[in-house]
């Protein structure tokens, strides 16, 4: 199938057309036509590489709302390096979005600068989960209207001892929202939060 045959719409198109690529990978048309048409939650065993990243991202940039100001998206992910490759893929994907504002929030880095970001209305947070957990309970950031949740490479955040910050994070979001995990491999832990935390997901294998 084509990009055009997944329900995109034009700006993402073009985007997608400037990046070069021809073909949608497999996760890509896996996942998105159903991402675009409900609201259901998504399962789906991919590995770095696979262009998951995009499988998320861009139902999710076609989804939110960039004229409101309000976090309605949240990506977690594992390491900063991540974090910093997603949101700038993010920012590729949604170069026409006029007003998108895709957000990092890292360790190791000025939590003030971040919080400052944050707060010039970041639609999209892009985020590891510890420093993601400290800037709620300093009340830095508002995840109360999530709509979107991404647990990018959940069995590595777990692998890290995130799983406490991931149930304290997911646990201050709507509990309508929809979540999407990614994950290379599916260890009981991973099989855990999908269950406690999803309902009735569809299931992706690449
Ligand atoms: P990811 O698995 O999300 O880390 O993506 C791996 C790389 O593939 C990234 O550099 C993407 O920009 C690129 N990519 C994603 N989707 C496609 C596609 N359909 N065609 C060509 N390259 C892609």
């Amino acid at each position: 199938s084509t990009f055009q045959q997944l329900g995109l719409d034009a700006n993402l198109l073009q985007a997608i057309t400037d990046l070069g690529f021809e073909t949608p990978s497999e996760v890509q048309q896996k996942a998105i036509p159903t991402l675009l048409e409900s609201e259901r939650d998504l399962v789906a065993l991919a590995q770095t590489g696979t262009g998951k990243t995009a499988a998320f991202g861009f139902p999710m940039l076609q989804k939110i709302d960039v004229n409101s100001r309000t976090t309605q998206g949240l990506i977690l992910s594992p390491t900063r390096e991540l974090c910093l490759q997603i949101t700038n893929e993010m920012k590729l994907y949604g170069k026409y979005l006029n007003g998108l504002n895709v957000t990092a929030i890292y360790g190791g880095s000025s939590i003030t600068e971040q919080a400052r970001q944050v707060k010039r209305g970041a639609q999209i947070i892009v985020a590891t989960p510890g420093r993601m957990k400290d800037m709620i309970s300093r009340n830095l950031v508002d995840i109360t209207k999530i709509q979107y949740a991404v647990l990018d490479e959940a069995d590595e955040m777990l692998n890290m001892g995130f799983y406490d910050d991931i149930n304290d994070i997911l646990k201050d979001t709507p509990v309508d929202k929809s979540t999407w995990l990614f994950s290379a491999t599916m260890p009981k832990e991973v099989a855990r939060i999908a269950k406690d935390f999803m309902s009735n997901p569809l299931e992706v294998t690449v």
